[in-house]
């Protein structure tokens, strides 16, 4: 995707397609995952769609970086007792869909209740 159309992610923030935010701030949103892939599934997404990856991000804003990481932490003090797996998919054999970085934050709501670890290839 051209980095000039609105990703789906800026499509979520000017609230043209609907989302369950679950937290927004100036520079940064979060959403649940549309298709969640742990009991906890949340997005964290800094609103602007300049950069496409995470190391683009890290480069470029490291501060903005550091926002996402927080709120990540925030959101799994409220959702899933605090632990939580981080997950930045950069490239598209990598999983990468939305060219637009976010953050995934999984994990679990439920006492005993654990991620796996495995192997993810098709
Ligand atoms: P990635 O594959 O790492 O680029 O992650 C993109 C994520 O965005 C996937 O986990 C999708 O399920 C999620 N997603 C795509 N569209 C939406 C949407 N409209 N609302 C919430 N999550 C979405």
């Amino acid at each position: 995707m051209s980095n000039t159309e609105p990703s789906v992610f800026t499509r979520i923030i000017a609230r043209e397609i609907p989302a369950e935010i679950v937290f927004e701030s100036d520079s940064v949103i979060a959403i649940r995952d549309i298709a969640p892939k742990a009991p906890v599934h949340l997005l964290v997404v800094p609103k602007s769609q300049q950069y496409r990856n995470v190391a683009e991000l890290a480069a470029g804003d490291p501060a903005l970086l550091a926002d996402v990481v927080a709120v990540a932490q925030s959101l799994a003090d409220e959702h899933t007792g605090g632990e939580f797996r981080l997950v930045f998919n950069t490239g598209e054999s990598a999983g990468q869909t939305v060219f637009h970085v976010h953050a995934h934050v999984m994990g679990t709501n439920a006492p005993g209740l654990k991620l796996t670890e495995g192997t993810l290839v098709e």
